[in-house]
């Protein structure tokens, strides 16, 4: 099952709308989904809505794919597309040539990171083109100083750093590697750090913290340290199923990577600019990273743009190799694409404006206890997230070791209640996940967070009801 074939199932409230079997081989979607079922059309947005093809409106507590921090209708970014795209609607930033609004963003992000010191930026197009990029200035920079072997990058189960052959191989999830020849011989992967999945009896977070940094450090002195050449992780884990990390975890895993001349790269794609309550998800954690991926928030997905940022030791040992010997081969036509630059500028500036951390902060404690006070239901074994990022994984009788069948589709059935009902969820096997824009309003945050609000609102009203069932 998945929610769009539970939305469908001879359903006569469900909107047809003819594009079933269209000509789109569409990313993350099973084929028979695409022969035998109507997509879900997407025509308008609203602030935290989406409407559509037929008129009907959905609250997008996902955000479109955790990406829209402005919600949907943003004047100021639209206004910040047409100037540039007035002006200059493209010029590329190869052979020493670029543009203004390039290199205005890329001291923007050199000054907003403080959690370690960055000094140089590399655009790209998207997170995964971020993280293959990452991937690829360990390596250059490991030659340029004469150590070729360093080559293996560590990640972590569960993770998600993207689908391009490098990114998916990263990634801690089977689904991106079977069928695909993946993962890459050079990368390895250490734990997923969910305390409430895989921690033994007994086991505090601090201890479980502890075990897995252990596991790490046998895992880099059985491969050879001097094979190693970077790990990477997001502050909190998003696509693998919303995953803070337990108490301790990144100040005992740093130590282990330093202690071996390991880079740190940090996947901000999700965290960064606010999610969680912090501009970087490094700020909350004390990551120190040597290295940082960014995408999303940062153009509040109007334009797509990421952007890898790089410290003064990375950068210096590149810069010190490409500028007279040769050149630093590596970027992309759109790489400083003038108008996601400036549509990044402006949301940049909108969140500094309107503090936007602040306002995150202001209704994150709504939507966290609103939804955690759901959590003694016998159906749901964790509700876990922080700041404006939630996930609800359902198990029988709390318990994590009584999952329930996957053909009875619980979290696909429920996600295909929450779209029927007029409330766009993520579905992961039985693990709801969602991470509203960050202008979510406290009204907004009642109606996503159905169990504990008033039941006012029609959505939520029938929400309580499709939970009491
Ligand atoms: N890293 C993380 C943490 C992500 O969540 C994602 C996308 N969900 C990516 C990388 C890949 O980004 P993109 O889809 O823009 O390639």
């Amino acid at each position: 099952l998945t929610s769009t074939d539970a939305v469908q199932s001879d359903d006569p409230s469900v909107d047809r709308n003819g594009f079933k079997g269209h000509d789109m081989l569409a990313p993350f979607t099973a084929g028979w989904q695409a022969s035998d079922l109507d997509p879900l059309v997407i025509e308008k947005s609203e602030g935290s809505y989406v409407y559509d093809i037929n008129g009907k409106k959905y609250l997008d507590s996902l955000a479109g794919l955790w990406c829209t921090a402005l919600g949907g209708s943003e004047p100021r970014l639209v206004a910040a597309a047409t100037k540039q795209l007035n002006t200059l609607p493209f010029y590329h930033s190869f052979w020493n040539r670029t543009t203004k609004p390039s290199l205005d963003l890329a001291k923007e992000l050199v000054e907003m990171f403080t959690a370690s010191k960055m000094k140089k930026v590399f655009f790209t197009n998207s997170g995964s083109e971020a993280n293959d990029t990452q991937v690829k200035l360990v390596w250059y920079y490991n030659n340029a100083l004469g150590r070729p072997n360093k080559k293996k990058i560590i990640a972590r189960s569960k993770s998600y750093h993207g689908s391009t052959l490098i990114s998916a191989s990263l990634s801690g999830l089977p689904a991106l590697h079977q069928k695909f020849d993946l993962p890459t011989p050079f990368v390895l992967h250490t734990d997923c750090p969910h305390y409430w999945r895989f921690h033994l009896p007994g086991e505090t977070e601090e201890q479980f913290s502890t075990r897995l940094a252990t596991n790490l450090e046998n895992l880099i002195i059985k491969e050879g340290p001097e094979t190693i050449g970077a790990f990477i992780a997001e502050p909190v884990m998003g696509a693998g199923g919303v995953i803070p990390p337990p108490a301790g975890y990144f100040e005992k895993i740093q130590a282990v990577v330093k202690k071996y001349d390991i880079l740190f790269i940090a996947d901000e794609v999700i965290c960064a600019f606010g999610r969680i309550g912090y501009m970087f998800g490094c700020d909350k954690y004390n990551i120190k990273p040597d290295l940082v991926s960014v995408a999303k928030a940062l153009s509040s997905a109007y334009m797509p743009i990421g952007a890898v940022l790089v410290s003064p030791e990375v950068a210096d040992v590149i810069s010190s190799q490409s500028d007279k010997l040769g050149v630093f081969s590596h970027g992309f036509t759109y790489s400083g694409h003038p108008v996601s630059c400036a549509v990044a500028l402006e949301a940049l500036k909108i969140y500094r404006e309107r503090n936007i951390v602040e306002q995150v902060n202001s209704v994150a404690p709504r939507f966290q206890d609103g939804l955690k006070a759901f959590s003694s239901s016998p159906i749901i074994g964790e509700i876990r997230g922080t700041g404006l990022i939630l996930a609800t994984e359902f198990a029988n009788n709390k318990s994590r070791d009584t999952p329930f069948p996957p053909e009875w589709g619980v979290g696909a059935y429920f996600g295909a209640q929450c779209q029927k009902n007029g409330m766009l969820v993520r579905i992961s096997g039985d693990i709801i996940m969602m991470s509203p824009p960050f202008i979510i309003t406290s009204g907004e945050v009642d109606e996503v967070c159905f169990p504990s609000a008033s039941g006012s609102s029609p959505v939520t009203n029938k929400l309580i009801s499709i939970y009491a069932e």
